[in-house]
């Protein structure tokens, strides 16, 4: 198994879960884009003609996983939770979720490589392997590129990274002002996790940055712990969170789907509900 890394310090974390070569990517000149690599890691993936070439659904993977899938004329399957061998086809079964996670669409790429992208968290990184050795090779330096980079302007927004969150909070539209978030977050300090939110409380509603949205066209995330506050759990929404370990979701609708994808249900105003639980929460742990 061969893997790409943009700098030597991964790519020695690669080798140490397993990798038994890391193809090391050059470094960018700062008006160089990130297309740049893409015809270096084309001739690369040329030359070791892999059967499958998985791309991290990060946001550069998923800028660069189109135009590789191009340069190889080559399929892509974006976005998949689940692979399996087709012992009869000898292909992988690709699967993605689709109509906002109503559904499993299973694929099988007839182009070489099998080319998928996977989103981050899907799956658990694998174990160190004491002992493994492999080794890192230096791809060549990429060509000039047609397109140049004038200016890069920092986001602003400052926000944390929720999908590597062990607990987060969500904010839903059932939070009346802007101000009462300080109320997640709050319950969020105790618990020691980040504070993210449906998509309306951060596109229509402006209240959270789009980084912490979560669901189908947002982040997904698998913390130990997810607590939704004011959450509805419409399908687009839970197909972002599904694979937390533990759902809790506080409504005052019973009837809420949030309680179906919840493993902890609590039926109730959030405005009652959570001052309670954090008072608790800070009894608790204080023992
Ligand atoms: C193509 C598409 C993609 C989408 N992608 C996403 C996505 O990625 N992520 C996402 O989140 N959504 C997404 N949506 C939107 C999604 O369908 C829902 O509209 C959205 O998730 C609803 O957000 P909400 O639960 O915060 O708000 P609402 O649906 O308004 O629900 C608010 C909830 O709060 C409860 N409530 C109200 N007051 C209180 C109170 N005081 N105490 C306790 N409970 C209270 C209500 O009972 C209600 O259940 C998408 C929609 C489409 C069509």
């Amino acid at each position: 198994m061969a893997v790409l890394a943009s700098d030597q310090q991964l790519a020695e974390v690669c080798l140490d879960h397993g990798a038994d070569e890391v193809l090391l990517l050059p470094p960018l000149a700062p008006d160089q884009p990130l297309e740049a690599w893409v015809p270096v890691l084309v001739e690369a993936a040329l030359i070791e003609d892999p059967d499958i070439f998985f791309v991290g659904a990060s946001q550069r993977g998923k800028e660069m996983a189109a135009r590789l899938a191009a340069g190889l004329n080559t399929g892509l399957c974006g976005g998949c939770t689940g692979f399996r061998f087709n012992p009869e086809t000898r292909r992988l079964v690709m699967e993605r979720m689709i109509f906002g996670g109503a559904a499993v669409q299973t694929v099988e790429c007839h182009g070489r490589p099998q080319m998928a992208t996977i989103a981050p968290r899907t799956f658990e990184q694998a174990a160190t392997v004491a002992g493994h050795s492999g080794a890192i090779r230096q791809l060549p330096a990429a060509p000039a590129c047609p397109v140049t980079v004038l200016e890069r302007i920092p986001k602003t927004s400052g926000t944390v990274d929720i999908s590597a969150a062990k607990v987060v909070v969500c904010v839903g539209r059932g939070m009346e002002k802007k101000e009462d978030i300080a109320l997640a977050r709050e319950l969020a300090a105790v618990l020691d996790g980040e504070v993210g939110c449906s998509r309306p409380v951060a596109e229509d509603l402006g209240w959270l940055p789009e980084e912490v949205y979560l669901g189908i066209s947002g982040k997904k995330v698998k913390p130990d712990l997810y607590i939704g506050l004011g959450v509805a759990g419409q399908i687009q929404h839970i197909s972002g969170i599904r694979e937390s370990k533990v759902i809790l979701g506080i409504n005052r609708d019973e009837n809420a789907p949030i309680f179906e994808a919840a493993d902890y249900g609590i039926v109730g105003d959030l405005y009652e509900v959570v001052p309670r639980l954090i008072s608790e929460l800070k009894n608790a742990l204080k023992k």
